[in-house]
C-alpha cells in the first residue's frame, strides 16, 4: 500500500537534507511502527508523506497502492485516502467542531465522486463515532481544539480518522508525552480501524504505546534512513537496550 523508495529530502530553499535515502515497504492490513532517537527525521517523514510544502524531495518517490503521490498536494492525498495526525493539532476558533467534521466528510466524498451525506445521515454516524470514544456531546459544539485538553484533542483526531475512514492512517506521536488515559484512547481508535484494507502507521517515540497497540513490523528510523526492521519484539528489544546498539551496528 505504501513503498518509499531510496527517498532523500531536505527543507525548502535550504541545503539541510533530512531524510537521506529511505526506504519503507507498509502492506495493507499491517500496522507499522516507526521508531527511532529524538531528531531522526520521523517527524520530517510525516510531513513529507501528508504534501507539506516547506520539505522538498530531491529524489526517489513515494508510491501509494502502486502510484507517486509525489505531485499530490495535502487535499489530494486526503481525498485518495491518507489520513495525517499530528502531535500538535491545529486550533480551529470559530467553527464548532461538529460543522468542521461535516465539511472534512462531505469535501472528502466529493472529491470521491459520492453525494453529500444528509444531515441526518451525518448527525447519526457522528452521534455513533462520538459514543464509542465517550466523547461528550457538548464537545462537538465547541470550536474543534480550542482550549481542548490533551485528552480531548486525542479524542478530536481519533474521532476525525474514525469518520473519514481513511486507508492508510500516520499517527505521529513523538514527544507529544500521551498519558495514559490519552495512550488509550489512540489506541482503541486505531485498533478499532485495524481491517485487511487498511494499513496504519505510528510514528512514536515511546515503547509504552505499542504496548497497547501491538504493531506487525517495527522500523528504526535513524540519521534519515531505515536502520532496521523487525517484529514486535524489536521494540521491547529496543525498551530493554535504548537504540546505542542498532546505531552501533549499523554505523
Ligand atoms: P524526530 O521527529 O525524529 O524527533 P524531526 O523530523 O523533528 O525528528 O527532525 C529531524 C532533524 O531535522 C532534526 O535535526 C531537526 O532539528 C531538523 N529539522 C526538522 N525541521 C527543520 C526545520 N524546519 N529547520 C531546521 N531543521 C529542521
Ligand atoms: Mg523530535
Ligand atoms: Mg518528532
Amino acid at each position: 500500500m505504501l513503498e518509499i523508495r531510496d527517498l532523500h529530502a531536505k527543507i525548502a530553499d535550504t541545503d539541510t537534507e533530512i531524510i537521506r535515502g529511505l526506504n519503507l515497504t507498509v502492506k495493507a492490513g499491517e500496522v507499522a511502527a516507526i521508531m527511532g532517537p529524538n531528531g531522526s527525521g520521523k517527524s520530517t517523514l510525516s510531513y513529507i508523506l501528508s504534501g507539506r510544502d516547506d520539505y522538498e524531495v530531491t529524489s526517489g518517490d513515494i508510491l501509494y497502492n502502486g502510484e507517486s503521490i509525489l505531485e499530490l498536494d495535502p487535499a489530494e492525498r486526503a481525498a485518495k485516502g491518507i489520513f495525517l495526525a499530528f502531535q500538535y493539532p491545529v486550533e480551529i476558533p470559530g467553527v464548532a467542531t461538529m460543522q468542521f467534521l461535516k465539511v472534512a466528510m462531505n469535501s472528502q466524498r466529493k472529491a470521491r465522486g459520492e453525494a453529500e451525506l444528509t444531515t441526518p445521515d451525518f448527525m447519526r454516524r457522528v452521534k455513533e463515532a462520538a459514543s464509542h470514544l465517550k466523547i461528550d456531546p457538548d464537545m462537538l459544539k465547541r470550536p474543534l481544539n480550542v482550549g481542548f485538553s490533551g485528552g480531548e484533542k486525542k479524542r478530536a483526531e481519533i474521532l476525525q480518522m474514525a469518520l473519514l475512514e481513511p486507508k492508510l492512517c500516520i499517527l505521529d506521536e513523538t514527544d507529544s508525552g500521551l498519558d495514559i488515559d490519552a495512550l488509550k484512547i489512540v489506541a482503541d481508535g486505531v485498533n478499532a480501524l485495524r481491517s485487511p484494507d487498511r494499513a496504519v502507521v505510528v510514528i512514536t517515540h515511546y515503547q509504552r504505546l505499542l504496548d497497547y497497540i501491538v504493531p506487525d513490523t517495527v522500523h528504526v528510523l535513524y540519521k534519515g534512513q531505515v536502520i532496521k526492521t523487525g517484529d514486535k519484539t524489536l521494540a521491547h528489544e529496543l525498551e530493554a537496550n535504548g537504540y546505542a546498539d542498532i546505531i552501533g551496528a549499523a554505523a
